[in-house]
Parts: C-alpha cells; structure tokens; sequence
C-alpha cells in the first residue's frame, strides 16, 4: 500500500527506502521488500512487519545506487514473502512494485505463461515484470519496454520499475498516488510526501496517465505515450 524510490549521487540508498517504508506504516501493510539495482538486480522481500524486513536484510550485502520499496496490502494472493513486492521477470533483470489492482492481470498472466513465462507469486503484479522483459527481449530500449509494460495494464496503479544496468527509475500512475521529491543530487518517488519528507521539501504530484523517470542527472515526466508534461514544483510548508 506505499511505494518509495530513490536514486542519486552520495544517497544511501537501502537506508533511504527502509526509513521511508517507515514513514508509510500509517498507510497500513502486510509485507514489505526493497530491490536495489546497479548491474545486477538484488531484492529482499518479507511478509510481516518491517522490523521482519529489517531482519531478514541484516547481514546480506544488498547494494545499489538506484532502488524501490514497497509495503504491501494483499488484494491478490495471501500476505507470504512469495506474494511480497518487488517481483520480478524470469530472468531476475527487472523489478517492479504496485499499489492498486490490475483488473485484467487474468488475461495477460494467461498470455505470458503461453510465451513460456513462469511465475513465482500469486500477484496481480507480477505480470508487470514479465511485460517488461517481453518488450526487453524484442529490442526496447529500457523506457520504452516500461511504457509498452503500462500501456497493457487496466486498473488502478502506482508501479515503480528497476532494471539491472540502468541506472534509472521509471514509474507511472493511474488511480493511485504518486509524488516526486526533488533534491539537489537526488529523487525521490512515493505514494505520499512522509516517505522523503526527511531528505526534501520540494515535491511533484504526478496526474493520472503520467509516467516519469528519475536519474542520477534529474527528472522529467510525461504522458504514458511520451508527450512532455509541464510540471510544477512545490513546496511543502508542513513538518512530517
Ligand atoms: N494488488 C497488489 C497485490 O495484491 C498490490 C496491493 C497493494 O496495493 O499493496 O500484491
């Protein structure tokens, strides 16, 4: 049920998604996971409470100077570290969390096991990671398999995506919130301003059928089909 990402120079990355995994608890969860992406894809997901995920991340070297988190509230499949977000592809490159329900995941799952994709979770989600791989093996380039990714999906999200490699964040919204937090030499993405409020105060709230990506260099959204979008950056005046 909350989303949290960050990407930039000198940032701390694990430590900034589980703090910020902290301050969505209020949100309420059943599991929560982090992926942290440099040339490989590293996920650590647990059902239960953070202190569980905490745990579970003591002692791993889990490293990466991009990553996504997730605290998860089950509407699809049972609250196991299975079922936990992030999910990924078959062949361990992308990683993706989702607040929200994809109304058609029934259809897509049942054409992306046909193309010979196994699944490890009883998710919605997870048809997410394995678009993006399809689109990936037929040449897109990174952003592109993500928007072509989006563009199959019907219902509500809010889906953030890693891929091994790419130094980037790419994320999209409809129906579920999405905010930017904008730093100096670091971004920031959550599904609400507590998750950064520590880091930053400068935000952008993202509309539905907005897609963006964050990197080390900046920021830039536009609609799911690439058109730029003027964005205005706020300023939030209230303590978290
Ligand atoms: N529908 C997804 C699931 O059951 C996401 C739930 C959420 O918003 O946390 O895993």
């Amino acid at each position: 049920c909350g989303i949290i990402g960050a990407v930039g120079r000198g940032v701390e990355t694990l430590d900034v998604l589980v703090h910020g995994l902290s301050k969505l608890e209020y949100r309420g969860y059943d599991s929560a996971g982090v992926a942290l992406a440099d040339e490989s894809v590293d996920i650590c997901k647990k059902a239960g409470e953070i202190d569980e995920l905490r745990g579970a991340l003591e002692g791993r070297s889990i490293d990466g100077s991009v990553g996504i988190g997730h605290t998860r509230w089950s509407t699809h499949g049972p609250p196991t570290d299975e079922n936990a977000h992030p999910h990924q592809d078959c062949s361990s490159d992308v990683a993706v969390v989702h607040n929200g329900i994809i109304e058609n995941y029934q259809e897509l799952r049942d054409e992306l096991a046909a193309a010979g994709h196994t699944f490890r979770s009883d998710t919605d989600t997870e048809v997410v990671p394995h678009l993006v791989e399809d689109a990936l093996r037929g040449g897109a380039d990174p952003e592109a398999a993500v928007r072509s990714a989006v563009g199959r999906l019907e219902g509500s999200y809010a889906v953030a995506v890693v891929i091994a490699g790419v130094d980037r964040i790419f994320a999209a919204r409809n129906d579920s919130p999405l905010v930017l937090g904008i730093d100096d030499d670091a971004y920031y993405l959550a599904s609400d301003v507590p998750a950064f409020r520590d880091h930053t105060d400068r935000v952008v709230y993202l509309d539905d059928g907005e897609f963006t990506v964050l990197g080390p260099d900046g920021w830039r959204v536009t609609t799911l089909a690439g058109e730029p979008v003027e964005k205005t950056v706020d300023t939030v005046d209230w303590d978290p």
